[in-house]
């Protein structure tokens, strides 16, 4: 089981300026941006907010589908999931 708790995640919306593609995360960190897949590159989230119970369930289950580790600044900068402690 993965346990975050106490920690500073957060919701995010992302959008990318070059494909205009939108994408939300629950994964999201201020000052850390998630990486557009198709242009590959850096995006700050345009809007973070703090995380609500159902949306933390919500990214459990999108969890276990995938978290775009890849994609995520902060799993790179900690080279690990930033999920985890
Ligand atoms: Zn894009
Ligand atoms: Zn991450």
């Amino acid at each position: 089981m993965m346990r975050y708790f106490g920690k500073k995640r957060k919701f995010g919306e992302f959008r990318c300026p070059e494909c205009k593609r939108v994408w939300f995360s629950a994964n999201a960190w201020e000052g850390y941006g998630q990486k557009c897949q198709k242009c590959d590159i850096m995006v700050q989230p345009s809007s973070l907010r703090p995380l609500e119970k159902s949306e933390d369930k919500m990214d459990k289950i999108d969890i276990s589908k995938r978290h775009p580790q890849e994609l995520c600044e902060k799993c790179k900068v900690k080279g690990t999931f930033c999920g985890s402690y």
